[in-house]
This record gives structure tokens, C-alpha cells and sequence, in this order.
């Protein structure tokens, strides 16, 4: 196989204290790369401006006015880095590339992690999947809440390994393929190791931040945890309608045996505190599942308008 041209994609927002320690430092990365022979001279960076309201923007048209190895587009308002995402890597197919890597513009995720990438792409692999390696940036509650969610996509089955992140290289033909999935919540990690790319794992260290703060909340990450599985999985739905069917057959047996104990045996209590507990209970439940069922209509209400995913500002090529 040929030595590949290299796009990597880089989402960000508000990052105008990152960018041109990231930009020199994937430099770094592209000359010791083109010292080995691994990626051709013209491999790029694309970066998409998630909306930022600080100077990223002026920042990379100032990068690409020097150097046109930086390149990029900025969105008209934020749209949240999924969406960052999925623009850069149909930009980048556009423009041209053997293979596409997505990386944080924080650089938290190991920059030298990217040679192991290529190798396995050199391969034959069409998705290399970056793991990290360990999580000790993350604060306790992080840890805890992204566990339960790969643990819960898992259940679902969605099979994205534990520890996966979006730093993760896609061939051309992995682009091609995506083309052909046009709604407006594609979930990159869902998406990509379910189709069935011949994958590769790589594990790398993860970095503190290098300034600024996270531009997650526990709101939007859960935002994000929710679309991953409504947009990705049935079987929620499924557990409503099992929950239902099961809490009938018991109601059943219950009233059953209610019934039995008042004819048969006169000494039917009636608790009013039952009564209230019960009520609660299964009110509970029914607003829940009600709940369960409403998240996926508001999913099919915003894929089937049929909006562009996100809009471009400005794009430079
Ligand atoms: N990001 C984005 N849009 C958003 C939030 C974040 O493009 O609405 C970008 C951000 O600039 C960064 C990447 O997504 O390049 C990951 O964000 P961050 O480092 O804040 O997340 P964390 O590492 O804390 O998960
Ligand atoms: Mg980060």
C-alpha cells in the first residue's frame, strides 16, 4: 500500500489558547512522520470552528494565511463536536485524503500515538480505534458515568470497546461508506464499529488539558449520552414493552389471588399507605417508560424535518 496523504480533524470551540501550541506540535508529528517515509508532503490539518465565540476563528485564518497545509470552516453557530465531527470528515473527503484522524484541539490525546495509526492503516485496517489507556485526568464522577454508559451501549449492543474515544483513524473507504448514512444524528463511535471496518485498537496516554476548562457539563454529556443510545438502539423500547407485559401478568396473579382471599377467606386488607406507595410506584414507571417512548419521537421528529446536520460559515481550502 502506498504511503498515505493524512487529513487529521480537529473540533473546536473556543479554543483560542490551544490552537497554535496544536497546530505546531501535529507539525512536530508531520515531520518526523515525512522524515520515516510514512505520509505524503501534501497531509494537512482541517479544523472546524464549533461556533466559537472567543478568537479560534481569526487564529486559524491567521495558521492558513501562512500555511496552507491549515485548512478548516466554521460553523454559523455551536452545533456540539459529534456534528464538528462528521463536517470535518466529509470536508476532508472532499478535499482529498488516503485516510482521515480525528483528534481534541486540547491535544489531550497523545499527538505521538498518530505513527501507530498509520502503521496499522499500512496494514490494511480501515478504522483504528484509539483506547485510552488509562483515565486518571478524569474526576472521579467522570470515570463512574462514562463507564455505566459504555456499559449500557454494551448492553444494547452496540459493542464500542470501554475506554474508546473519538481519536480514531478512518480510511477513504470508511468515508464512502459513511456518506451513505445521512441522518442527522450520526453517533461517530456507534457508527463506527458497527458497520463493520476491519478495526484496530491502539492505546494511548491521555494528557491534562493543556488550558482552558472541559467544554462538557454534565447536561451536555448527557445530551450526548442520550442521543448515542436513542439514535443508536431499539432496545430500549423493547424493555418498555417487556416491563409492560411483565407488570400485567403480575397484576393479574395479584388480583387473582386479592379476589380469592375476600371470597374464600373474608380477610382482604385494605392499606391506604399500599395504596400510595403503590400508586407512586407505578406512576413512576408509566411516566418513565412514557418518557423512554418520547425520546425517540423527539429523535424522529428532528431526523425527519430533514435540516442540514449543521450549517458552514465560512471554509478554508
Ligand atoms: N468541542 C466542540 N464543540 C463543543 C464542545 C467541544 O467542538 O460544543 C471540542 C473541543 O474544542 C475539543 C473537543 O471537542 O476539541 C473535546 O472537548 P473537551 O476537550 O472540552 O472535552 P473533554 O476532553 O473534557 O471530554
Ligand atoms: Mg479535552
Amino acid at each position: 500500500m502506498e504511503k498515505p496523504l493524512l487529513a487529521i480533524v480537529i473540533p473546536c470551540f473556543n479554543e483560542e489558547q490551544c490552537i497554535k501550541e496544536t497546530v505546531d506540535k501535529l507539525f512536530t508529528v508531520f515531520d518526523d512522520l515525512l522524515k520515516k517515509n510514512k505520509i505524503k508532503p501534501e497531509s494537512y490539518l482541517y479544523f472546524v470552528d464549533d461556533g466559537s465565540n472567543d478568537s479560534t476563528w481569526n487564529i486559524i485564518e491567521e495558521l492558513h494565511k501562512n500555511n496552507s497545509l491549515v485548512k478548516g470552516q466554521k460553523f454559523i453557530k455551536n452545533y456540539g463536536n459529534q456534528k464538528a465531527l462528521i463536517a470535518g470528515l466529509e470536508a476532508v473527503k472532499t478535499i482529498g485524503c488516503d485516510c482521515a484522524i480525528t483528534i481534541d484541539a486540547d491535544l489531550q490525546q497523545d499527538e505521538w500515538s498518530i505513527e501507530k495509526f498509520i502503521d496499522k492503516y499500512m496494514e490494511g485496517f480501515d478504522v483504528v480505534s484509539g483506547i485510552r489507556n488509562n483515565r486518571k485526568t478524569d474526576s472521579f464522577f467522570k470515570k463512574f458515568t462514562a463507564l455505566a454508559f459504555y456499559k449500557v451501549m454494551n448492553l444494547l449492543g452496540a459493542n464500542i470497546p470501554v475506554n474508546h474515544s473519538d481519536y480514531r483513524l478512518v480510511s477513504r473507504h470508511a468515508l464512502d461508506i459513511m456518506e451513505q448514512f445521512p441522518e442527522r444524528y450520526l453517533f461517530l463511535r456507534g457508527f463506527f464499529n458497527d458497520v463493520g471496518f476491519k478495526t484496530a485498537y491502539v492505546g494511548f496516554d491521555v494528557k491534562p488539558r493543556m488550558h482552558g476548562k472541559s467544554k462538557f457539563n454534565f447536561a451536555s454529556l448527557s445530551i450526548l449520552a442520550l442521543n448515542g443510545i436513542t439514535s443508536y438502539s431499539v432496545v430500549p423500547l423493547r424493555l418498555v414493552s417487556i416491563l409492560g407485559f411483565s407488570m400485567t401478568i403480575i397484576g393479574i396473579i395479584l388480583g387473582i389471588i386479592a379476589v380469592c382471599n375476600k371470597i374464600f377467606f373474608a380477610n382482604f386488607q385494605h392499606d391506604w399507605a399500599i395504596d400510595l406507595i403503590m400508586n407512586c410506584f407505578f406512576g413512576g414507571v408509566e411516566l418513565f417508560c412514557l418518557g423512554t417512548i418520547a425520546e425517540y419521537i423527539g429523535q424522529i421528529f428532528l431526523e425527519i424535518k430533514g435540516r442540514p446536520r449543521y450549517i458552514k460559515d465560512i471554509e478554508l481550502k
